[in-house]
């Protein structure tokens, strides 16, 4: 009976996800902050929508001299706080509203580690791994240049996501560049050589690193303790793992789009890295036995950290997760449905607006860099990371000990609160 009880409260919670598009998840717990902050019904309106969306077509030429339309966005959430700062993602499923759902997340990130700016996402439906770098190229300067009107230095500073990397930002500045002249800070994310900051590509992965390491300390636990499953292996995933893997966790299992691998006593990633940049996929790595994503996910470890796409644990798998901390690397991993369930079986899940926040944060800091015409050096960079992901991670903890909150409720009070508060002062409502 109370199997059967428990499958219908599943199929319910499966049937109201599949209601939800990425963009009402977020907003889900943005509304669950409203009514515990008890916000203005004004301030809860505008954070519903979105300032401006921008839908561009972008006709690319392609090497076979065929021409593609390619479909582009930027959507502008919440500037009350500062500019517009966020990502952007060339991937085949980086549609409208998951674009919208990911300029959500970047206001409410920037609002809980104090960065001075709002939150926006840039995306194109593309799938880059097909695509030849001349292509590449081409393609994101006909998106700069659908874009560069709403984009400024004081106004919107896009940054690297999944599918786009430093190549990517140095094309944008450069199409920014021809038609507005030099202007490094009007993206983050770039190569060294062109204004980018030592320590933003390890950045996101030092970010999760250390909240890993802040939550083992929390609970009492030596790193060198705790087995670690981590899926994807790109810019995030892969630093993580090295970090991560330098601070003394156990790192067991690791995943890319090609598969994952797994070994018992520890990866050696060193070994790893160098069958990766052969391969081009942890897939065949001779030191672990081959496993696929889904085994990945239910592996029986410690810390499991998704790290690629959104929406991976949801109704479906919650229940056979066997991690007892779910570490948000990925933006919005988990679904409100998966996310429930994992309460219920009492599994911590560290959110994403905390967790991979480091990225943005270095970008802060290059942009800063930009505009004042300085360079810091790693050591510096490293620092100030390290005291801002610290004391953040301890605000949270304090704010859901407090509260009797879980620590994505506690996340997103803050960074609500604070956004509220931003909109109030502007005297927008
Ligand atoms: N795309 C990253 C994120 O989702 C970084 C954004 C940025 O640096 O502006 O947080």
């Amino acid at each position: 009976m109370a199997t059967h009880q428990a499958n219908r409260a599943a199929i319910a919670a499966e049937v109201h996800e599949e209601r939800l598009s990425p963009s009402q998840s977020v907003l889900e717990s943005v509304l669950e902050s409203a009514g515990r902050l008890q916000l203005n019904a004004d301030v809860v309106g505008l954070l519903s929508t979105c300032w401006r969306e921008v839908r561009a077509q972008l006709p690319v030429r392609m090497d076979d001299r065929k021409l593609h339309i390619f479909e582009g966005y930027r959507v502008q959430h919440n500037g009350a706080r500062g500019p517009y700062k966020g990502g952007v993602r060339f991937h085949p499923r980086a549609d409208l509203d998951e674009v919208r759902a990911l300029a959500m997340l970047m206001t409410y990130k920037c609002a809980l580690m104090d960065l001075p700016f709002g939150g926006a996402k840039g995306g194109v439906m593309c799938d880059p791994a097909r695509m030849s770098n001349t292509e590449l190229n081409r393609l994101t300067r006909t998106y700069t240049q659908h874009i560069g009107s709403i984009l400024g230095v004081a106004r919107d500073i896009p940054a690297p996501d999944m599918g786009t990397n430093a190549q990517t930002m140095a094309w944008m500045m450069d199409a920014y560049g021809q038609k507005y002249g030099y202007t490094p800070g009007i993206v983050t994310g770039k190569p060294v050589e062109l204004g980018g900051s030592y320590g933003r590509e390890q950045a996101t992965g030092r970010g999760v690193a250390t909240c890993m390491r802040e939550y083992a300390r929390s609970e009492g636990v030596s790193p060198s303790e705790i087995r670690v499953a981590i899926q994807g292996y790109g810019n995030v995933g892969s630093w993580t793992a090295r970090i991560a893997g330098g601070m003394g966790f156990k790192v067991l299992a690791v995943s890319d789009v090609k598969g994952g691998i797994f070994n018992p006593d520890g990866l050696n990633i060193t070994d790893l890295d160098r069958w990766f940049s052969v391969a081009g996929s942890v897939a065949g790595f001779s030191g672990a036995t081959p496993i696929t994503n889904d085994q990945l996910l239910e592996l029986d470890c410690d810390y499991l950290v998704p790290a690629a796409l959104g929406e991976v644990i949801t109704a479906k798998n919650a229940a056979n997760i066997r991690a007892r901390v779910v570490v948000e690397a990925a933006n919005h991993p988990v679904t409100p449905s998966g996310d429930r369930i994992l309460g219920q079986r009492n599994v911590t899940v560290l959110p994403d607006i905390l967790v991979n926040s480091g990225g943005v944060t270095v970008s802060y800091f290059e942009w800063t860099q930009n505009i004042q015409q300085f360079r810091w050096s790693l050591d510096r960079v490293n620092e100030e990371l390290e005291t801002r992901m610290v004391q953040r991670f301890n605000d949270l903890a304090a704010r859901a000990l407090k509260d009797g909150t879980r620590p994505r409720q506690a996340a997103f009070d803050i960074a609500v609160e604070r956004v509220a508060k931003a909109i109030l002062l502007r005297g927008f409502v």
